[in-house]
C-alpha cells in the first residue's frame, strides 16, 4: 500500500477525539498540545506532528467524517497498517 493510500484509509468506530485527529487511533494517546509557548515546543518532524511528550504522530487515514486521523509513529503506526 502506498503512503497516499494509507493516509486515505477509512477508520470506523473511532471515539470522537480519535475521529477529529487529536488522539491516537490505536492507543488513544492524546496529541493535543499542552498550553506551552511555541518557543518551548520541539520542532515537528516533517510530515508528522508531535504530542505533549514530543511523540510524532503520523496520518493513517480518515474518519467517517472525513477528518484526518493519526497514530503514534512507531508501533501504533505499524499496527495501524497491517501490511
Ligand atoms: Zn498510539
Amino acid at each position: 500500500m502506498t503512503a497516499a493510500a494509507r493516509s486515505e484509509a477509512l477508520w470506523q468506530g473511532l471515539n470522537s477525539t480519535q475521529a477529529d485527529g487529536t488522539e491516537c487511533v490505536m492507543c488513544e494517546r492524546s496529541f493535543t498540545w499542552p498550553e506551552l509557548p511555541d518557543a518551548y515546543r520541539p520542532t515537528p518532524v516533517p510530515g508528522t506532528r508531535s504530542g505533549p511528550a514530543g511523540i510524532p504522530a503520523v496520518p493513517v487515514g480518515r474518519s467517517e467524517t472525513g477528518s484526518q486521523v493519526f497514530a503514534c509513529a512507531g508501533i501504533c503506526a505499524a499496527l495501524a497498517w497491517p501490511d
